[in-house]
């Protein structure tokens, strides 16, 4: 891994109410919420409400009940956005080499528009 998680990284800081977001869906184990700075029509945020920093800490640290919380949660936000039909892109950056910012495991869901190969 990369260290241990910072509570002090801005997606914690959502988590506990500390600062705000435009919340879509929330479940026991997941909150989705608009991104800031949107890089397509839609661009939401999924993440788990326990403390990740990656894929793999997420992967093999989870409960399966947080496991499935999460991945229902995704599901459940394309479906409510109503994008099942149109089509939508999921997406997570890890670490260094792919630019992730926040250090709180997410996945980017866009939607709303064609989507070209590639979408940081
Ligand atoms: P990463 O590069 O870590 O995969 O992406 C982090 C994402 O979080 C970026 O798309 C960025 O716009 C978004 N983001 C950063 N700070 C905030 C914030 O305070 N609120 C929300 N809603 N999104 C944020």
């Amino acid at each position: 891994g990369r260290g241990p998680y910072d509570p002090q990284n801005i997606f914690a800081k959502i988590l506990r109410g500390e600062i705000p977001c435009r919340k879509i869906y929330e479940n026991d184990h997941a909150l989705a919420f608009h991104d800031i700075a949107p890089k397509a029509p839609v661009h939401v945020l999924i993440i788990p409400k326990g403390a990740y920093v990656s894929f793999a800490d997420f992967s093999s640290t989870a409960s399966d009940a947080e496991i499935a919380g999460f991945t229902r949660a995704v599901g459940q936000v394309a479906s409510l956005l109503g994008l099942e039909d149109a089509g939508y892109r999921l997406l997570s950056n890890m670490g260094v080499a792919a630019g992730q910012e926040v250090p709180h495991f997410h996945i980017h869901l866009f939607g709303g528009a064609a989507l070209g190969p590639m979408l940081h």
